[in-house]
């Protein structure tokens, strides 16, 4: 097929997958490119904030008032899970673990940035006091301020994405996105997170951080992108079922949409690996809505990693033990081609490139 008949019937078919048709599966295929080298990779970084491991699976939990029976997340489960691999599998195999003792937000976003566990201990804790990986990624790979972003519904997400205010591009609550060109999307975002603020404090609805990430993504093809979603946690705390249940089905339609987004431009979609976590569960039972308050349950954690787009859409390890959100940075750092960063504390990267081939001479004896 040519390549314009591709990449037609590609966007073809993530128009498709809105209308509920089951059509992801081909996508992988549909490349014949050459197989990626560690250093061509972009990565976005989806966080969920405060989704408990029931609903992740699939299903309400019937335990619940207020939950109806159908699916939450069908996008994931049906079309994106087959892509990549899944790290603290609801369904079975090793867990995995936040890497705070707190189980709350922004200890949990700290060691994300940082890859270890960190000093944060509250959503208090202020600033991150090492140089994130993101940091490191602009200033070890010479990129543009806006090559390394961070779009995030919580206000306070700045202070665990850089050590330096900015080091790299970051938008987060109701501020205003500044990206140094003009821009009417943007504008029109930009009027709308700060007139239809959420009934909570220091955020702006999904909504609109998912409308800024697609068309940052569009506009900049970012190297890295971290769009970091909050309502989930919001309406969590609320013990509002029926919100939080709509606000993982809105998580799942995004993700859809991202891929869609994506695949408008095959170098850069078959380039590019998505990392989905979250950054705490929640209790069970009549605690569901709570975290951070001793809930064992809200340490476990998952986390998706894969390339749904390339060829090789999974080079990814079997998780061979429990993995915890220490392993994000080294495992993003090693797809741009980078040495993770070690320490007593760090994780370690879950990046399997394939070998290289071998060379072979041909000179003569
Ligand atoms: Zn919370």
């Amino acid at each position: 097929m040519p390549t314009a008949d591709r990449y037609r019937s590609l966007r073809y078919l993530m128009v498709a997958t809105f209308a509920g048709l089951s059509c992801f599966g081909p996508l992988a295929s549909a490349f014949t490119e050459p197989p990626q080298t560690e250093t061509q990779w972009n990565v976005l970084l989806i966080t969920w904030d405060g989704v408990r491991r029931p609903e992740f699976s699939g299903y309400p939990d019937p335990s619940i008032a207020g939950a109806d029976s159908l699916p939450t997340l069908p996008f994931f489960w049906d079309q994106l899970v087959s892509q990549g691999k899944l790290y603290g599998d609801p369904r079975g195999g090793p867990p995995m673990f936040v890497a705070n003792a707190t189980m709350r937000s922004l200890p949990a976003y700290h060691s994300i940035m940082g890859g270890s566990a960190g000093i944060c201990l509250s959503n208090e804790c202020g600033r991150i006091r090492e140089t994130t990986f993101l940091e490191r990624l602009r200033d070890e790979l010479h990129l543009a301020r806006t090559e390394v972003a961070s779009i995030a519904s919580w206000a306070r997400m700045p202070l665990a994405v850089e050590k330096v205010p900015g080091s790299v591009l970051v938008n987060a609550g109701p501020e205003p996105l500044v990206d140094g060109s003009a821009d009417a999307e943007r504008d029109r975002v930009n009027d709308l997170q700060r007139s239809d603020l959420p009934p909570w404090m220091e955020a702006r609805f999904d909504r609109y951080t998912h409308a800024q990430a697609m068309n940052y993504l569009r506009k900049h093809k970012p190297r890295f992108l971290h769009i970091g979603y909050n309502d989930a946690d919001e309406w969590g705390h609320r013990f509002d079922y029926p919100h939080y249940l709509q606000a993982l089905r809105d998580y799942d339609h995004y993700l859809a949409e991202t891929l869609a987004t994506l695949s408008e431009d095959e170098a850069y979609g078959r380039r590019t690996c998505i990392l989905l976590t979250t950054d705490h569960g929640r209790g069970q039972g009549p605690l569901w809505g709570d975290h951070g308050n001793g809930e064992l349950s809200a340490a476990k954690v998952f986390l998706f990693a894969g390339c749904p787009l390339a060829e090789n859409s999974s080079p990814f390890m079997d998780s061979p033990r429990f993995t915890s959100h220490a392993d994000i940075r080294p495992t993003i750092e090693h797809l741009f081609g980078l040495k993770p960063k070690t320490c007593f504390l760090c994780g370690r990267s879950l990046y399997q490139p394939k070998p290289s081939k071998p060379t072979y001479s041909m000179e003569t004896p």
